[in-house]
């Protein structure tokens, strides 16, 4: 019994089973991955279920179903937050992208005016909020702009791609409410990458603590990027 009991104090300090990133966000895999499903009580819904890319690291299933009851808590007629590709069970390279190998990467659909989450049926994004280089009347510019908040000011988030013309509207109604200044390091982290992030965006965490084998990106530049 004391055996046990001393090897299970072994096993809980070193963290035996916690999830580890390992490499990099396009040339990695992940060990001891968590599938979303895990927390099925959150007000998260998975997309495009059978191509089966339902895990990550536990800091990103914490992300999104932490930013999924935020959002809730806070707007509580909003959609359910809908995700799109994470990764797959060990990680490595999957079919549409480059990146999402390592666990810290995932792609979230932006919350509309019309409150109307994409049928789960689809087997591809429902909506682009970016047409002919304008916003959509349907992209919810205060409860977008209060995600990106969130999850800067409690996740370790590096990078959140978005399309070009979404981060300028970011930085205009930031400017307009006020908040410029104190959200520069929230507006810093969004990076644009146009052509692809008309519909959703693709939150990318920074290598967890303890991840020794993770390879950590650059930060980015300094200053709103505005
Ligand atoms: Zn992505």
């Amino acid at each position: 019994m004391k055996l046990i009991i001393s090897m299970l104090v072994l096993v809980l300090s070193f963290n035996l089973f916690a999830s580890e990133a390992i490499g990099f966000y396009s040339n990695g895999k992940i060990g001891n991955s968590v599938s979303i499903d895990a927390y099925s009580e959150s007000h998260v819904r998975k997309l495009y279920r059978n191509r089966g890319q339902l895990y990550g690291t536990t800091e990103t299933m914490l992300a999104l179903t932490s930013l999924a009851d935020h959002m809730k808590a806070n707007y509580p007629s909003v959609e359910v937050t809908q995700i799109g590709d994470i990764s797959s069970k060990n990680g490595r390279k999957i079919r549409r992208h480059k990146s999402h190998q390592n666990g810290l990467d995932s792609d979230v659909v932006y919350y509309r005016v019309n409150e109307q989450a994409q049928p789960e049926s689809e087997t591809e994004w429902g909506e682009d909020f970016v047409i002919n280089r304008k916003l959509t009347k349907n992209f919810h510019i205060e409860r977008n702009w209060e995600a990106m908040k969130f999850l800067v000011n409690n996740h370790d988030v590096g990078r959140i791609f978005v399309d070009g013309q979404i981060k300028k509207a970011l930085c205009s109604y930031a400017k307009k409410i006020g908040e410029f200044s104190q959200e520069i390091e929230t507006l810093r982290r969004l990076r644009i990458e146009n052509s692809v992030h008309m519909h959703h965006f693709h939150l990318r965490l920074k290598c967890p603590s303890g991840n020794s084998r993770c390879k950590a990106q650059g930060e980015p530049p300094t200053g709103s990027g505005c």
